[in-house]
């Protein structure tokens, strides 16, 4: 029976970023990581590979823990010569709906208030307004930028639709490669120690009311792998995990989706920031589609007004001309299937969607070829914040629940997690996202108000 102080089930950006923390920055040395698939192949790196400082309430939690992930990456990047292309781009909001104004000084004004930074206002004439570079992920500049007008809209970005009337341009945002990032931690946690075993965890030993061991099966048949401390960071799995300890945990997950298609026009200049379509889309269509899919019960939904969110960012460098689009216009529960089915009209939907807020990109209308479509699934809890930290059995450790932001989250992530385990000091929102928070009445009153879309895009 092999031995290891830790082991760690899943090798996705949040198992390897708790054995990079673990090993690299607090010397334990004997850390098994423990996946039935190649690290970062389920959803890590499926992912849009964003990061944004700008999240909603209730508290300033969230802003600050995705800060500090933020100061992390940041750090990893200057040390590593950027290996995993952080960019500083900015996320940039926009609207034609004049009552969603409101709504965006609002969402400034209380998130840039909860600590992403300040508030600056541009209007025709009178606007300071300088875009993001497209490169490097030094820039002073936090907060938000809202831009008033269509003529100030389009003078930095003209391809975006005339009708446009207001964006909201927050700073501390942009992407990286999570690939890159998964694989620098992975290197580093090798380096001090982590190994790697290809293998599906199918049980938990517990023994005296404390974890005891892994049951594995790999290729080379079942084994048993003794230890006293295990984290679950099986990402969709996490809930599965959590019934062989005889732990329920309170999540459940969603099926999202992202394209890849190439703009070889030039539609869309490749420096731009990820932009998002803030307002609900009626999908374009001819006269005569318009009849076709009125005439068919299962076509007639395309005619239905569809949720705002529509979004998209260049992807790659150099000659690329590939965008990814995504718009998860259904959002629900869904079990687990794999590979992931996705809907058969779901580029097409996604293309005319965003030629509401890109008119240019119509062309492609009818000629997009065979876009690339993956994605995966988002694991959740119901007020969509993360579970890590102990479990209610001695040993026993989460690092799931990583929502739609887990990439960004990441590295502030593991390094919770492995702070708990070694019982070093904790940040004080640690307890926010501890399995505890649901056996506080006050904390369940706040989820009756709470939204399992919060601060999701
Ligand atoms: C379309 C899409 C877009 C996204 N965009 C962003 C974004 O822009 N920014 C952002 O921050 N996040 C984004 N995310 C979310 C992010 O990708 C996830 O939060 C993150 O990858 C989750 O990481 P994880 O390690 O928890 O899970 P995973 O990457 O799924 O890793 C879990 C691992 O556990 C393994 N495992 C499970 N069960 C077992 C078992 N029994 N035995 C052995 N191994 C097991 C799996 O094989 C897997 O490798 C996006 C996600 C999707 C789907």
């Amino acid at each position: 029976m092999a031995t290891a102080d830790i082991v760690i089930c899943g090798a996705g950006l949040a198992g390897i970023s708790a054995a990079y923390h673990l090993t690299a920055k607090r010397s334990i040395s004997n850390v098994l990581v423990i996946d039935e698939r190649p690290p970062m192949t389920l959803t890590s790196d499926k992912s849009t590979e964003c990061y944004r400082n700008w999240w909603p309430g209730p508290g300033d939690t969230m802003v600050r823990f995705i800060n500090h992930s933020i100061d992390l990456l940041e750090e990893m990047a200057a040390e590593s010569g950027n290996f995993f292309g952080l960019n500083r781009r900015g996320y940039v909001f926009l609207t034609a709906d004049p009552a969603r104004v409101e709504s965006f000084k609002e969402a400034a004004k209380i998130i840039s208030g909860l600590g992403a930074g300040p508030i600056r206002y541009h209007k025709p004439g009178q606007s300071t307004y300088q875009p993001s570079s497209p490169e490097g992920f030094e820039s002073p500049l936090t907060g938000a930028d809202l831009l008033f007008g269509s003529e100030l809209i389009r003078q930095y970005y003209p391809f975006v639709t005339e009708d446009v009337i207001a964006m909201l341009n927050p700073r501390r945002c942009g992407w990286l490669s999570a690939q890159q990032l998964g694989m620098y931690m992975f290197d580093l946690a090798k380096a001090n120690g982590a190994q790697f075993l290809s293998g599906k965890v199918s049980g938990i030993s517990v023994q005296g009311g404390r974890i005891h061991g892994v049951e594995v099966e790999s290729e080379s048949g079942a084994s048993m792998v003794h230890t006293n401390t295990f984290i679950n960071a099986a990402g969709p799995f996490v809930k599965e995990i959590g019934e062989m300890m005889g732990i329920d945990l309170p999540v459940f997950n969603e099926l999202h989706g992202k394209i890849s298609f190439a703009d070889p026009l030039g539609v869309v200049p490749r420096e731009v920031p990820l932009m998002i379509w803030s307002d609900p889309v009626s999908l374009p269509w001819s006269d005569d589609e318009r009849q076709d899919l009125c005439a068919y019960e299962d076509t007639q939904w395309l005619l239905e007004e569809f949720p705002a969110g529509v979004h998209f960012r260049p992807e790659g460098l150099g000659h690329s001309r590939v965008l990814l689009i995504l718009w998860t216009y259904d959002v629900e529960e869904q079990k687990v299937v794999l590979p992931p089915q996705f809907d058969q009209f779901y580029p097409e939907i996604v293309l005319r969607g965003l030629t509401r807020m890109i008119p240019g990109l119509s062309a492609y209308i009818n000629k997009m070829g065979r876009p690339v479509v993956d994605g995966g699934y988002y694991c959740k809890t119901q007020e969509n914040r993360p579970l890590i930290g102990p479990l209610p059995l001695e040993g026993a450790y989460i690092l799931g629940a990583v929502s739609g932001y887990g990439v960004m989250a990441g590295p502030a992530a593991g390094e919770l997690l492995a702070a708990h385990v070694v019982g070093a000091d904790i940040p004080d929102y640690a307890p926010q996202f501890r399995l505890e928070r649901y056996n506080d009445l006050e904390y369940q009153k706040m989820l009756a108000s709470w939204d399992a879309t919060s601060g999701q895009l």
